[in-house]
């Protein structure tokens, strides 16, 4: 006989301890309500899968995927999952933390675009999001403005929660195998209106898929409407496969955020940004008071160039203000000289005493004053001034000393690994104890094959260009956990090297453009 299933009501008690208070919304699939839960008195947001969803095997997976990947995510910008079971009707719940506050959606079909500071604002805590769910090799997949929810938390405006984590998945080669399934059902289909190619393709998804979202995403804040426009799914795959670049308007790119934004819509992964940690420090950097010159910033050469380079340009006015202080400095030291020339005084102590470190091109660019001021695992590393020559200055004379290897990746924010044990992300300073002779560590990036780099005290700094990776590893099905990204056939498919049914979008929703539903895995799901 079949199961039936009865969804909860106002004033039933969930699981003995959630107390239905109201339905604050209904998906395709699911339906959320406002509840209290029991004890604690705090309200709590319960999501539980609709009766006809529980018969559809993909459907329950995703859920309990949305509970088991986002079980590790605790970023303060990512919607915290606090519970996961059965309620008594036999639907599968997620309780979660209740946000007071809106959907960017709602938000931009109630107010029009946003302005570039607000859009900034919000981009900033989305990649922190990212950023972590990334490190723990998570990508979002479904990132679309529903999905960034906005609340205004006391002494923090336009506070940021990603949520939605239902087609997330954790970025190995075996999630090929179930995409093609997806396809079959034609339910496997994130947004196609923030759909990187890669993903249209239903292959080899990796960081840089969320980065192409969220540079579309910060587009349609800007201007208001989605930057890809059609009346069905399928037309807008095949846009996000055909259109290069997005159509993305003039004026935006000429903005301040207009060179971020293209670099993280560029279809050729070679060509975006590489890991949100990237994206993230140079939204920082951006002066929303400057306007770029289109010329120099729309060229992707310059974009790459700089890339291998390992640093950032300093805008033209500012180098042309530095240059300006440096002459009038001369003229002023020079008026000095003649003075006391002239007047036969006795030259006094030179001003400074100590020589200051010349400002680079490559110092971290400042916090912003009005960031959140949560402990942040994504934000980058502050610089310590280098020992000489790598060895503890303070160590006796004559007796081995612990050392410090800096070893800096190009791209940026490269894990690196000892073994299993992660040290962190490049760039970082690698400890060898006293007397180690060598430490070996292997970097690794979605995207980018592993690199094995051996540091030895000799070389203070180690610095290596990771390779991007070309071919599809077989590798990755021996270690999944720790692998990267699968980005190779993304790259060849970029190139246009895959031809092997590779130009047939993923999905087929038609009548649902903007949300055609989510997706499971065949990554294994340990049981809850
Ligand atoms: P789908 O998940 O099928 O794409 P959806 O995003 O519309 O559809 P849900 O994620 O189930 O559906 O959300 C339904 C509604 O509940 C949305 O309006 C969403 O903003 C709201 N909502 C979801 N989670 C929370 C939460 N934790 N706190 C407050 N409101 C929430």
């Amino acid at each position: 006989m079949a199961k039936t299933f009865r969804v909860p009501e106002i004033g039933d008690v969930v699981a003995e301890k959630y107390r239905i208070e109201e339905q604050i919304g209904k998906g395709g699939f699911g339906v959320v309500f406002r509840a209290t839960q029991i004890g604690m008195e705090r309200p709590i947001a319960l999501k539980t899968l609709l009766p006809q969803a529980m018969a559809h095997e993909d459907m329950v997976e995703r859920f309990r995927r949305e509970a088991i990947l986002a079980r590790n995510l605790n970023h303060p910008n990512t919607i915290r999952l606090y519970d996961f079971g059965h309620t008594e009707g036999g639907l599968l719940y997620i309780a979660m933390e209740f946000l007071d506050g809106k959907p960017l959606d709602a938000i931009l079909k109630q107010s029009g675009p946003l302005s570039a500071a607000r859009v900034k604002t919000l981009a900033i805590q989305v990649l922190k999001s990212l950023a972590e769910a990334h490190q723990n090799n998570i990508v979002h997949r479904d990132l679309k403005p529903a999905n960034v929810f906005v609340i205004q938390l006391v002494g923090e405006e336009d506070f940021v929660k990603v949520l939605d984590f239902g087609i997330a998945k954790a970025f190995d080669a075996e999630g090929d195998n179930e995409d093609a399934r997806l396809t079959k059902t034609g339910i496997g289909f994130g947004t196609p209106f923030y759909m990187a190619p890669e993903q249209v393709r239903g292959r080899n998804i990796c960081p840089a898929t969320d980065l192409y979202a969220l540079g579309l995403l910060m587009a349609e804040c800007l201007t208001g409407e989605t930057v890809f426009k059609g009346t069905s799914s399928m037309e807008i795959a095949v846009m996000q496969l055909n259109e290069a670049p997005p159509p993305i308007p003039e004026w935006v790119l000429r903005g301040a955020l207009g060179p971020i934004i293209q670099r993280a819509t560029q279809k050729d992964l070679r060509l975006r940004y590489p890991s949100a940690i990237e994206m993230l420090r140079d939204l920082r950097a951006v002066d929303l008071n400057a306007t770029m010159d289109i010329s120099t910033s729309l060229n992707t050469r310059d974009i790459v160039q700089q890339a291998d380079a390992g640093r950032s340009k300093l805008p033209l006015p500012l180098v042309l203000g530095l240059v300006g202080v440096g002459l009038v400095i001369l003229l002023l030291a020079g008026a000095l000289v003649a003075v006391l020339m002239l007047g036969g005084a006795e030259p006094g102590p030179p001003a400074l005493a100590k020589a200051t470190p010349p400002a680079t091109a490559e110092a971290p660019a400042p916090l912003e004053p009005d960031e959140p001021d949560e402990p942040d695992e994504a934000q980058p590393r502050e610089e310590t001034p280098a020992k000489p020559e790598g060895r503890d200055p303070e160590a006796p004379p004559g007796e081995a000393a612990a050392v410090e290897v800096e070893v800096v990746t190009q791209p940026e924010g490269a894990q690196l690994f000892d073994g299993e044990e992660l040290l962190g992300l490049a760039p970082l300073k690698v400890t060898l104890a006293p007397g180690q002779e060598e430490r070996v560590v292997t970097a690794r990036l979605g995207g980018f094959k592993d690199a094995a780099l051996t540091l030895t005290p000799a070389q203070p700094t180690l610095r290596v260009e990771l390779e991007i990776e070309e071919s599809a590893p077989e590798r990755a099905a021996t270690s999944r956990r720790a692998r990267p990204s699968t980005a190779s056939s993304a790259l060849a498919d970029a190139k246009g090297k895959d031809k092997k049914g590779g130009d047939k979008p993923a999905g087929k929703d038609e009548k649902k453009p903007d949300n055609a539903g989510g997706g499971a895995s065949t990554i294994s799901i340990p049981k809850l």
